[in-house]
């Protein structure tokens, strides 16, 4: 008989742009490749169905980075499995019935999961509704290269890891190799095609046409020192003798909108460009020749995907820590905390170390990895295929469920 459409899940969280922005990613690369075969929703089901704690997953989260001590012992301290596990069975006693509800809504033949805490409590509704053999249910890890072990859940069909290195805790961490693919951190298709030429983004953008242009950013919210980097950049990509601007900065503020307006309350000599959250970011990195930005593994690999060398200039303890060495090691860029020293190595790159920018360059081309969302959702439409046509599945409301655990 005729193919029914396929319900997709994707569960995320509102924490940073990161995960959205690979649920999304993953979203548009099954319309682009298998069109109506696939109906995709992607939901932040704990804020929707579950109460306090897990809906405030967001806030916590900001409120963690901005007391960045207490997300570190909150990464660390909740490492060993036991741990974890006797916190999740709490918390899935008291939820498990709004999660199931959320299922039985969506009623989906895969559920893709881009966040390490939303793996749990869906494996088990689906094991105590007898459901696992029916539903696929892949992880998609967004962490480059140090991940928390909550990530690695032996329950799932597959495990798509963004690096080898992943991969290989993966394994140590009970996980079969026909479970692990490394296809690399999906990236939104509109970053994989081709974009227009520098000159001409130059010119959509409103761009300066010749003068080199650095591009400073900090994740989906804002973060890092960007405003004290911008002022050194400011003064440092502004050639005293000659009175003119060796390069052009563009900040992007994401949703710190209070960033943005000091930024635009301030006087540059340079040609400067200060925006809030940007919907066109392969556009903005298209335009540019190096960025400074937070160790976000979102932003690393959509820099990497246009070749711009990378400074990176902070990092989230714990999780975006490993990211770190990932850029360095492989010659695509430079750490610095320090946003004198940040603005030094800009103005130098744009001078004196033209070739050094040319060859962090042309690195960060040979890290990128623009095919790997398009890499995933073949090889989950491959799972699904291995299944046969997937039945409807029989969704049932288990009200004794919170009960079992
Ligand atoms: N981003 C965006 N517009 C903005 C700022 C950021 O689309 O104005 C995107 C950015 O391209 C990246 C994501 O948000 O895909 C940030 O993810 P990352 O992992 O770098 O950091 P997070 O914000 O999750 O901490």
């Amino acid at each position: 008989g005729a193919e029914r459409t396929k319900n997709v899940l994707i569960l995320m969280s509102d924490t940073g742009g990161g995960h959205r922005a690979s649920a999304e990613a993953i979203r548009d690369a099954f319309k682009l490749e298998f069109g109506d075969e696939y109906r995709i929703f992607v939901k932040d089901v704990w804020k929707e169905y579950t109460g306090w704690p897990l809906n405030n997953m967001e806030q916590q989260y900001k409120f963690m980075v901005k007391h960045v001590g207490l997300w570190s012992v909150a990464f660390h301290g909740t490492s060993p499995r036991w741990i974890h596990s006797v916190y999740l069975a709490a918390i899935a006693a008291f939820y498990a019935k709004e999660v199931e509800a959320g299922l039985m809504e969506y009623k989906p033949d895969i559920i893709i999961s881009v966040h390490p805490l939303m793996q749990h409590i869906p494996l088990w509704v689906l094991k105590w509704q007898g459901l696992q053999k029916k539903v696929i249910f892949v992880t998609v890890i967004t962490d480059l290269n140090t991940c928390h072990r909550t990530w690695f859940h032996p329950g799932v069909n597959r495990l798509y890891c963004p690096s080898e290195e992943v991969a290989k805790r993966a394994s140590l961490d009970r996980l079969e190799g026909s479970q692990i693919r490394v296809f690399g951190l999906p990236i939104r298709p509109s970053f994989c095609r081709a974009v227009l030429s520098k000159d001409d983004l130059r010119v959509e953008l409103e761009m300066d046409p010749t003068l080199p242009a650095v591009l400073l950013m900090g994740g989906g919210e804002g973060m890092g020192p960007v405003k004290k980097t911008a002022k050194a950049l400011g003064e440092a990509l502004f050639d005293k003798e000659l009175g003119k601007p060796i390069g052009q900065m563009i900040v992007i503020c994401g949703r710190n909108e209070a960033l943005a307006s000091t930024l635009r309350s301030l006087e540059w000599n340079i040609p400067v460009q200060i925006k809030g959250f940007q919907k066109q970011m392969e556009k903005w990195m298209g335009a540019c020749d190096c960025i400074i930005t937070k160790a976000g593994p979102g932003t690393i690999a959509e820099a990497l995907i246009r070749g711009l060398p990378i400074i990176l200039n902070d990092y989230i303890p714990g999780q975006e820590k490993g990211n770190v060495p990932f850029v360095v090691d492989n010659g695509a860029g430079v750490f610095t905390r320090r946003p004198k020293e940040t603005a030094r190595i800009v103005a130098e790159w744009f001078t004196t170390k033209s070739d050094e920018l040319k060859r962090k360059s042309e690195n960060a081309l040979k890290l990128a990895q623009p095919n790997a969302v398009f890499d995933i959702v073949k090889d989950i439409h491959e799972l699904a295929c291995q299944r046969g046509p997937l039945a409807n599945i029989p969704y049932i409301l288990t009200s004794s469920f919170s009960s079992l655990i």
